[in-house]
C-alpha cells in the first residue's frame, strides 16, 4: 500500500490506475512489478492522432522498467490496449509514461541520463546493473527531446571548431553559441569540409543566421567561405585560441623533423622529452623545467628558433589599437619568412593572407569573452576523454550534445536525482 501511495506522489497518471505490487524474479533477479490498470470506462488514446477512441482488443502484459526502489530493479507491468481509429487504423494506445518497443520508461530514462551527464556511461551502467547500450538509449532519448525542444533564438555570437576524433584524420565539427551567460554547443557534424558547416547553417535557418554579428573561427579556408557565404553581415575573427593553437602545431612539426634530423646524422636528442617544453607558455613552467629550457636556448635549435618566433608573437594581442597590431603583424611576418622554419613560414603566411579577419579580434575587443571558444573546446576533449566505449561518431555527437548542449529536459514535477 505504502508504494501506492508514494508513486502517486511521485507520478499519477490521469487515465490509468496503479494496481497490487509484489516482489518476483525478472531476467534471474528478484524485482518490484507494479501492476498498472486503466481507469474504468478511460478510452486510449490514438498514438497517430492523438484522440480517444475505443478498444480494438488487448495486447499480452508487458514489463516497462522504471526507477530502482531501495537497489531493487522496479518495473509497471501493463497489458497494453489497442486502439480501433477510424483515420489511423489499429494501433496500440499511446502510454504517459512509455514510448514504442522501448522497455524503459521516460522516468528511468532521464534518471540515468543525469547519472550519465556526472558519471562516465560504463561507471551509470555498472552502478544501476544495466548494460552500456541501455545506457546509451537513455541519453539518446533525453538528447532528442532536448534538441527538439530547445530554444535557439538570440543567438549572436558562434565559434566554429573542429577536434581529432579517433585515430586518424578523423574531425567532428563543432559550432557553438558563444553569447555570454548561454555557452553551449550548438551543433556538431562529422568531418570539417564546406559541406559539413553548409549543413549547419541549413538547418539553424536563414533569419537565424542573418542574426549572427560575430564568428570566431581558425583559418581554415572552407569554414572561411562558408561564414562568408551564410551569414556575411557577421564579424569574422580569427581568435587568439585559434591562431595560438596553429603556432602550436607549427612547433610540433618543426620539432619532429628535428629529431628525425638527429637521428639521421646519429647525434644526441637533445629535444627528448622536451616536447611539452616548448609547447608551454613560460610562466606556466616549473622552476626544473625552466632551467632545463634555458639549457635548450643555448643550442641553436631550430625548435628553439620557432619556439622564440611564437614567443615574439604574443605581444600582438596586447595592442589595443588594430593598426598598431598591423603594423606589428607586418614586421612579424617579414621575420618569419626570412627564416628557415618552413612550418612557422606556413603560419606567417596564413596571418598574411588573413590579415583583416585575424585584425578583427581587435574591432570586436571588450565585445567578445577570449577564453570562450578555448573553454568550450577543452569541455569537449574532457567529454571525449571520458567517453571511451563510443565507437561511432553518432555516439560521440549524443555525447556531445548531452553534456555540452545545456538542452531542456522532459519535465516532472519529481526530480529523482
Ligand atoms: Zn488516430
Amino acid at each position: 500500500m505504502l508504494i501506492k501511495t508514494l508513486l502517486n506522489k511521485v507520478e499519477r497518471f490521469k487515465s490509468f490506475v496503479y494496481g497490487s505490487v509484489c516482489v518476483q524474479l525478472v531476467d534471474g533477479m528478484e524485482a518490484l512489478v507494479i501492476d498498472i490498470e486503466p481507469r474504468r470506462n478511460s478510452r486510449p488514446l490514438c498514438p497517430e492522432c492523438g484522440k480517444r477512441r475505443s478498444v480494438y482488443d488487448r495486447q499480452p502484459q508487458r514489463l516497462f522498467e522504471y526507477l530502482p526502489i531501495w537497489t531493487f530493479k522496479s518495473f509497471y507491468r501493463y497489458a497494453p490496449r489497442r486502439v480501433d481509429c477510424p483515420t489511423c487504423g489499429v494501433k496500440v494506445e499511446a502510454l504517459p509514461w512509455g514510448y514504442g518497443k522501448e522497455r524503459m520508461t521516460f522516468s528511468y530514462q532521464v534518471f540515468l541520463a543525469r547519472w550519465a551527464k556526472r558519471l562516465s556511461w560504463k561507471e551509470t551502467a555498472d552502478i544501476f546493473e544495466t548494460s552500456w547500450d541501455t545506457v546509451f538509449r537513455a541519453v539518446q532519448f533525453v538528447v532528442d527531446y532536448g534538441l527538439a525542444h530547445r530554444d535557439l533564438d538570440g543567438v549572436t555570437e558562434i565559434g566554429v571548431d573542429e577536434i581529432k576524433v579517433f585515430k586518424g584524420h578523423k574531425y567532428l565539427t563543432l559550432v557553438y553559441q558563444l553569447n555570454a551567460g548561454v555557452r553551449r554547443l550548438l551543433w556538431c557534424g562529422p568531418e570539417r569540409r564546406a559541406k559539413t558547416l553548409l549543413r549547419f547553417f541549413h538547418e539553424f535557418g536563414k533569419e537565424r543566421s542573418a542574426q549572427i554579428k560575430f564568428v570566431c573561427s581558425d583559418m581554415w579556408a572552407p569554414y572561411l567561405k562558408v561564414i562568408a557565404k551564410k551569414a556575411p553581415q557577421a564579424l569574422n575573427i580569427l581568435d587568439r585560441f585559434h591562431i595560438m593553437r596553429a603556432f602550436g602545431e607549427a612547433i610540433d612539426q618543426i620539432r619532429r623533423d628535428e629529431v628525425k634530423q638527429f637521428k639521421a646524422n646519429g647525434q644526441e636528442n637533445v629535444l627528448e622529452r622536451g616536447r611539452w617544453l616548448l609547447l608551454k607558455r613560460p610562466e606556466n613552467l616549473s622552476e626544473k623545467q625552466t632551467i632545463r629550457l634555458d639549457e635548450l636556448l643555448k643550442l641553436n635549435l631550430a625548435s628553439i628558433k620557432g619556439y622564440l618566433l611564437r614567443e615574439d608573437f604574443q605581444r600582438f594581442w596586447d595592442y589595443q589599437r588594430a593598426d598598431f597590431a598591423g603594423k606589428f603583424l607586418d614586421n612579424w611576418v617579414t621575420r618569419a619568412l626570412q627564416t628557415e622554419l618552413e612550418p612557422m613560414k606556413k603560419v606567417a603566411r596564413m596571418l598574411r593572407n588573413h590579415k583583416p579577419l585575424v585584425l578583427n579580434w581587435f574591432r570586436a575587443k571588450g565585445q567578445l569573452s577570449s577564453g570562450a571558444v578555448e573553454g568550450m573546446n577543452l569541455k569537449a576533449k574532457l567529454t571525449m576523454r571520458k567517453a571511451y566505449g563510443f565507437k561511432t561518431l553518432k555516439c560521440l555527437e549524443i555525447a556531445l550534445y548531452h553534456t555540452l548542449g545545456a538542452l531542456p529536459e522532459p519535465e516532472y514535477h519529481h526530480r529523482f536525482c
